[in-house]
């Protein structure tokens, strides 16, 4: 995974880069994109992943797997390293929506270690699954109402992605769902409150690892400062590093307001937003990602790379449930991502929606190249 959860594309893992097995020279996606090329592989069958703001769903998209990112609050946090806590939340990933769901069963449910873990009713995804999948006819979809938004379709989106995620919608409707039109923030928007407040709340959590209660520790430290000094700039690497000095400086006196308030009030309006959109629709649908896998050499700016988060960032800032479940190849072969975002609580909703999805076709089916191999 990428230092800390930290990253979408695993450049900045600290145990060295992870490649796609769909692609060896692409990259699996992030931060959760060494579990997703695990599963992709045909190493394990399913694995967990966490997600601040898309690192479930993004490797899902590049490595061909379903993946789900819970409600915020469903599954405890107690025992993961806290990168943003008021987004972090793990899920899991696997081949098919079914995968999933037996792997987030017995992850999820109020734990008094976590005092954001939420007491709420306790769904049987598995069973939700098989009782729909009896009940639906050769329409299974009748009735379900998916959410399209124009700024899920916005200008840095590749071609072959808009074309696969097009056609899967367009399969939804075959079998029987309504396409309604709502209007979420503005990506952009979102893109800039995530990049202001994850930061903001990593530097307060990664303050613990000092080099004396926690992580790394310098050699032959001089006094306590330079102990402080080296142990955090010689244990973290760039990425991190940046998003420690954005956040800082973002919550220092002076610019809190300006920043850190500021980017809450949006996020409040984001959260509205998503409100307004689902008191027409059911689910709302949109590209995982703007592109496929890319290559690692590509060196991208960091900029550039946050930019890939457009899409799934938004669910977070609200504490909804998604998913992304393959949806086809691009020309070069690499598979592609649809994401389906729930209302609150709502995840038995979005894995039987992707199950009877993929009773009906074969994206999840596709193997990668190493995967033929192992498999
Ligand atoms: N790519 C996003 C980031 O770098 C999301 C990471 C995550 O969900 N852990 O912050």
């Amino acid at each position: 995974m990428d230092e800390f959860a930290m990253g979408s594309d695993n450049s900045s893992s600290y145990y060295g880069t992870v490649q796609n097995p769909w692609n060896l020279e692409r990259v699996p996606g992030g931060s959760s994109g060494g579990s997703a090329a695990a599963v992709a592989a045909g190493f394990v069958p399913v694995a967990t992943g966490s997600d601040t703001g898309g690192s479930i769903r993004q490797p899902a998209s590049f490595c061909g797997l379903t993946g789900i990112k819970p409600t915020y609050g469903r599954v405890s946090r107690f025992g993961m390293i806290a990168y943003a806590s008021s987004l972090d939340q793990a899920g899991s990933m696997g081949r098919s929506a079914k995968d999933c769901a037996y792997l987030l069963q017995p992850m999820i449910g109020h734990d008094p270690r976590d005092a954001t873990s939420i007491k709420y009713d306790m769904p049987d995804y598995v069973q939700d699954i098989s009782d729909a999948e009896a009940a639906a006819g050769d329409k299974p979809f009748n009735g379900l109402r998916i959410g399209v938004a124009k700024e899920y379709f916005s200008a840095g989106l590749d071609a072959e992605v808009e074309t696969a995620v097009r056609a899967a919608l367009n399969k939804y409707e075959e079998l029987g769902a309504t396409i309604v039109e709502v209007n979420i923030t503005d990506p952009e928007i979102t893109l800039a409150t995530y990049y202001m407040l994850a930061p903001a709340e990593a530097s307060s959590n990664l303050s613990r690892f000092d080099g004396v209660r926690f992580g790394y520790r310098c050699e032959n430290p001089t006094d306590l400062l330079d102990l402080y000094t080296r142990s955090r700039s010689e244990g973290f690497g760039p990425e991190v590093q940046r998003r420690i000095l954005t956040g800082t400086y973002a919550l220092s006196a002076g610019y809190f307001d300006a920043y850190y308030t500021k980017a809450q009030k949006i996020r409040r309006l984001i959260v509205k937003d998503f409100d307004e959109a689902f008191a027409s629709c059911d689910v709302i649908a949109s590209p995982t990602a703007p592109t496929a896998a890319y290559k690692l050499s590509d060196n991208l700016d960091p900029a550039t790379m946050y930019l890939g988060d457009v899409y799934t960032i938004a669910v977070n800032l609200a504490g909804l449930p998604a998913l992304s479940q393959p949806v086809g190849l691009t020309s070069e072969g690499l598979p592609v991502g649809l994401q389906l975002i729930g209302k609150h609580w709502q995840e038995s909703q979005l894995l039987t929606t992707a199950h009877l999805f993929q009773q009906h076709t074969d994206h999840h089916l596709q193997h990668s190249t190493i995967a033929k191999e192992t498999v």
